[in-house]
This record gives C-alpha cells, structure tokens and sequence, in this order.
C-alpha cells in the first residue's frame, strides 16, 4: 500500500483526428474497414473473464448492406444470466478494495489504448455494424470514449476528495463505497461510447456490473469489452451478456441484490424496468439506483431575427448527421413565417449535396438507419405524411432493397399537433411547423407543452433579448439547451449530457453528478477523547 496521495492525470478532450487523403489515420482505417468486411467474427459471452458460449446465436449485419454478415454472437439464458450475477458478486469484495489509482488506471489505460492501437479496429467496428460515417465514428467510438475513461477517472478522485468539516476533538470522514449488490448496464445501439460508459462507470466507483450491449451494436461493444481486459480489467468486475431485454428483466432485474441500474435507450424501455423494479422493491436488499437517459424530440426554435444561414446548417447537420439518430438530433423546428421561404430554399440546396450510401465510401454524409424495424417505422410515417392534408413533404424518401436507407427528409405541418411533431421516430426526419411572427410567445408554449420528453433544443436570434425571453420561456424544455448552434455534439467536460421529463432522470453522463449515483457513503465519525460521563455542564448546582 502506498502512502500517498495521489492526482489523477488531468483530462483533456481526445483531439478527432482528420482522416485526410494520404494521412496514417485514413490507410490504417480502410485497411481495417477491408478486413473486418471479410470477417465473420465469432462472440461469445465473457462471464467471470472466460469466454462462455450457448446455443442461441444472433448475427450482426450492416445496416447500409443488410445481407452482409459481420459477426455471429451468443445469447445468453437463463443460466448464463445467472452465472452472470454470481460472478459479478464474486468479484465485488477484491475489486471495491482496490486502491483508487489501480482501478482508474484501468481506464486511463483503456483511454490511451483506444486512442491507439484500438483506434482503427473499434472505429470500423462501428462504422461496418451502426452505419457510422468515418467522422461520426472517430467522434463517437474513440474520441467521446475516450472522453468518458479519462473525466470519470478525475471526477471520481474529485468526489472522494469531498470531506465534512471537523470539530474540536472529532475527525469527520466520509467514505465512498460502491453500492451494496450489483449494476445492470443495458446500453443502447447508436453510440459505442455509451456502450462503454454504462458499464465503466459504476465500475469505476468499485461496482461489478452485468452488461448488456444492444444487439444491433455487439460486434463494436465486444471489441471494447476485448480491450478492457487488455487493458487489465480483472475478471469478474464488467461481464459482458448478450441477451433478450425481456430476459433480463425478468431474471436479473428481480434478482434481491440489484443495486443499480444503468440504461440509455427508450423511454418505453426504461418506464418498463422502473415499473418492474417498483413492483418488486420489496425483495431488493437496498433501493435500487435506476438512471436512464431516454428519448427525445429534440427542436429547433428560430426567431424572426435568426441568421438563416447559420439556421439552415445547424438543421441539416443537426437532423441529418448519423442519419437523425442521435438522441440529440433535432426532428421539430419552429420557423418564423417571415424567414421560412429564405430556409426552405438554404436547407433544400445544402441536403442536395449530401450523398447516401456505404460508410466505406469516405465522400459519403449519411449511411443507413440500423434495421428494419426502424426502417419501416420512419417509412411510414414518411408515406402518412405524403397522404395528410395536415403535412407536405418538401423532400425525402426511402429506398430498402440492398440497405436501410432513409434520405433526409423534411416535412412541412400545418397542423402543430402532427404525428411528426410529436413522436420521436429516430431517422433523418425534420418536421418544421412555420408560425405566425406575431404569436411567439404562444409558439414557444406549444414547443414547451407538445411532447412529453425534454431532452435538447436550440433556440437562433440576434437580438438578445428575444435571447432571453425564449431561454426563460423554454427553461424545462430541454436539459441541454443551445443559443445560436446545433441541438447535438454535446463533449464530455463541456456540455454535460442528459434531459428531464420523460428523456430521463438527468444525471449527465460524464460528469460527477453520474458518478454520485454509483456510491453509498458511510459517514465515519471518530471522537479522540470520549465522554465518560453523562451529565452536562448546565446541570451543575448554582
Ligand atoms: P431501445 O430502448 O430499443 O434499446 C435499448 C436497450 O434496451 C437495448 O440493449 C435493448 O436490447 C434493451 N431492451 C429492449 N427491451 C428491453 C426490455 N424489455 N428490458 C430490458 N432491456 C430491454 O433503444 P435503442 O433503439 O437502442 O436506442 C434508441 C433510443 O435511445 C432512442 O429513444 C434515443 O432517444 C435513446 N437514447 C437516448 C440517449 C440519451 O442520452 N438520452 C442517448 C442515446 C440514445
């Protein structure tokens, strides 16, 4: 044991790296993007450290290519999910007593080798199997996670630093312990960071988790699992199950030692497990902590003042980018009648240069959205609107014969309580409802009131007033709140990331408010010189 104090390595935001005709980073990429598309790669569970395999097999493909297959992966059971729990508790005693600078040096580790020799592998992984263009994967899978390893690991030093104030003969002492059980990590398919967040940051605080990765993102979560064992995860504190969520839920999530709970997905998803936890909170040890970031309906609200240019991008990066499935990507906008025509005619001249199609193609914007169940969601939502005299589709369309392509489409409602403006469809669709000049403050009521999530929003002006006002008017309507930019792209140590309402309980991933959730802290009070004696002064005769 060392007898010092010491200071985690200050983080810095992974620099994204440009991928530039000629450079190191572009030919150590598409060699990797050609071998991992000759590859068949086989996954099995990792529980307790060992590779476990099972008789139910699933099999990622490329959404922009849906009969290519990337990898075939096993899904565990009930034993497996069992086996599952019993290693994580095996594992907690030796890993929550581990000191501090070895278990973050885990992560610093992972963070550094993600941004090397990892880079290339986890990048193409992600590209291949999510559909990610090369810049939203460098953005995502190795600069925004590496963002999460190296944060979490000096906020985390922040937060055991934090003591009580002591007095006169006491010495106060907080203690940070991991919570009493078990986590649940259930991660979503759009961001491979947040695939590897769920699961590292409660391990992090001293926690041993279960983690299930989506099944449309396996093949870039186990590549990340693979790397934290490389980087010395011991075995037994992240166990990585592929499974179905209703078995999970089911045999996991009622077991009497689940401590916590971390999920990022669906807001039907997530009220689905509180409801079961909240019918089963009798039987846990402890209370469960539930965090869940959800959906979104992210906007867009302009003022008569906006500048239309730099409106005009934000909509198409902000709707279109990863084609509109960032929990953050803006699917309404509110425009100003007097600025609508000047829009419409900047968004349609900017989407006409954008080019669809396979991610391998470095000259293409937008890949295909992740399966055919989404596919056929946006679709038709696209055809309701191309029937409705409620709604015009200004451009946009489908085509699902080699991959699952949605082009960037935008929709006109005249009717503000449009199906569009209000269901969150997770596709490159941008519903704009054009609003009278004169009746902002009721248009920023019904931006306000329309949805029940309150995830991201931007709001565009000159006038800094009209700044003000729309800032205070839509003060709950979005967690991470924009003036004059893009609703997406939240950085790790910038923008902490996370909405309220039903976008979730708003415990900003990558910052020390996540981490505050995956401990239990004992107050230690220690007395030098204890009272023998029970009488106080003021009892004294006169
Ligand atoms: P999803 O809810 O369909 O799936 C998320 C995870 O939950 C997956 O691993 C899935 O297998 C699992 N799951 C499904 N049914 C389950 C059940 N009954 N019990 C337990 N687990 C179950 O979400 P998705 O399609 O992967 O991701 C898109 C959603 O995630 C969108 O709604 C998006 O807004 C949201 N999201 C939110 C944030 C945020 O920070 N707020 C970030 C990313 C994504």
């Amino acid at each position: 044991m060392s007898n010092a104090y010491f200071t985690i390595p200050k983080p810095y935001n992974e620099p994204v790296l440009g991928y530039m005709p000629g450079s190191s980073e572009r030919s150590a990429l598409k060699a990797e993007l050609a071998r991992q598309s000759e590859t068949v790669v086989t996954i099995p569970l990792i529980i307790g450290g060992k590779e476990v395999y099972t008789d139910r097999w699933g099999e990622v493909v490329m959404p922009h290519d849906h009969g290519h297959v990337l990898a075939k992966y096993c899904i565990a059971t009930e034993k497996e999910l069992r086996m599952a729990i019993d290693a994580a508790l095996e594992a907690k005693s030796e890993w929550a007593a581990m000191p501090f600078e070895h278990r973050a040096s885990v992560f610093l580790k992972a963070a550094d080798m993600l941004a090397g020799p990892y880079r290339a592998k986890i990048n193409a992984a992600t590209m291949l199997g999510q559909s990610k263009t090369v810049f939203q994967a460098e953005i995502d899978s190795a600069c925004e996670l590496c963002d999460f390893f190296r944060y979490n690991a000096y906020f985390a030093s922040k937060i055991y630093a934090e003591q009580p104030e002591n007095s006169k003969g006491v010495w106060n002492r907080l203690e940070y312990r991991p919570l009493d059980g078990f986590v649940v990590a259930i991660s979503p398919f759009n961001f491979t960071s947040i695939g590897g967040n769920l699961p590292c940051s409660p391990a992090l605080m001293g926690n041993t988790v279960l983690w299930k990765p989506s099944s449309t993102a396996v093949l870039s979560n186990y590549f990340v699992m693979r790397m934290l064992m490389d980087a010395g995860l011991p075995a037994g504190v992240i166990n990585f199950i592929p499974s179905r969520g209703s078995e999970v839920s089911q045999h996991v999530l009622t077991h009497p030692m689940l401590a916590g709970f971390h999920f990022t997905g669906s807001t039907e998803v997530f009220s689905g497990v509180f409801t079961t936890i909240g019918n089963n909170i009798k039987t846990y040890c402890s209370y469960p902590r539930l965090v869940g970031e959800t959906g979104g309906k992210d906007f867009i609200f302009a003022h008569p003042t906006a500048d239309v240019e730099a409106l005009s991008a934000a909509m198409v990066r902000g709707a279109y980018e990863y084609q509109g499935q960032k929990c953050s990507a803006a699917s309404r906008a509110f425009i100003p009648a007097s600025i609508w025509e000047n829009v419409k005619k900047r968004v349609t001249e900017m989407v006409d240069s954008i080019k669809i199609g396979d991610v391998c193609d470095f000259t293409t914007f937008m890949g295909a959205v992740i399966d055919q169940n989404s596919f056929e969601l946006i679709k038709s939502h696209i055809d309701l609107a191309n029937e409705s005299n409620d709604a015009e589709v200004i451009f946009g369309g489908y085509d699902g014969s080699k991959g699952y392509f949605i082009k960037p489409t935008l929709i006109r409602a005249l009717d503000p309580d449009f199906a569009t403006m209000k269901t969150e469809l997770f596709g490159p669709v941008l519903t704009v409802y054009v609003y009278d000049d004169e009746k902002l403050d009721e248009t920023l009521a019904l931006c306000d009131s329309a949805t029940a999530y309150a995830l991201t929003g931007a709001i565009f002006a000159k006038d800094r007033n009209a700044i003000i006002h729309m800032e205070k008017a839509l003060s709950n309507s979005a967690g991470n709140f924009y003036i004059n930019d893009k609703p997406t792209g939240a950085v790790v140590g910038q923008q902490p990331f996370g909405g309220a309402r039903a976008s979730g309980t708003n415990d900003k991933a990558g910052s020390a408010l996540n981490l505050y959730r995956w401990v239990s802290p004992r107050t230690i009070k220690e007395t030098f010189v204890s009272p023998t004696a029970i009488e106080y002064p003021y009892m004294c005769e006169e």
